[in-house]
């Protein structure tokens, strides 16, 4: 699929933007949030461009399981596995989605309550 030059996180995958890469294999891209909510706040992006998780196919199951065991993987690594984290996935405005190139939020370091806002 065509990487939209305009696309923020296509950007940051490409290497063009920078930022703080915590882990990068043939599917996805992790970084770290740019004004973060959480002592551990990490953006978990597909390579491939999807704007919401409304595009996402049959084809792309295998890329979003790897995305979310990537997701608990990191957790591990941050030492958040026992204390708790959260992996959210905003889509659309109305639920908080600001960059449309689908990417998983990994919070943690803290403690969260529920509903969040
Ligand atoms: P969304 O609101 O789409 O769910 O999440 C977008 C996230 O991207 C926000 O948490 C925001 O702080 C982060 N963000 C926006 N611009 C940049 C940037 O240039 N670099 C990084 N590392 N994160 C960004
Ligand atoms: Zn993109």
């Amino acid at each position: 699929m065509a990487q939209p030059n305009d696309c923020l996180f296509c950007g940051i995958i490409a290497g063009v933007v920078q930022a703080k890469i915590i882990h990068q294999d043939d599917l996805v891209v992790a970084f770290e949030d740019i004004n973060p909510q959480a002592p551990h706040h990490a953006l978990i992006c597909p390579r491939k461009h999807l704007s919401t998780l409304n595009d996402v196919t049959a084809g792309d199951e295998a890329l979003m399981g790897h995305a979310v065991k990537v997701g608990a993987e990191l957790a591990r690594k941050l030492g958040d596995s026992e204390s708790g984290y959260r992996l959210v996935l905003n889509c659309q405005r109305g639920a908080g989605q600001s960059v449309f190139h689908i990417h998983f939020h990994l919070l943690g370091g803290r403690p969260f309550t529920w509903p969040p806002g």
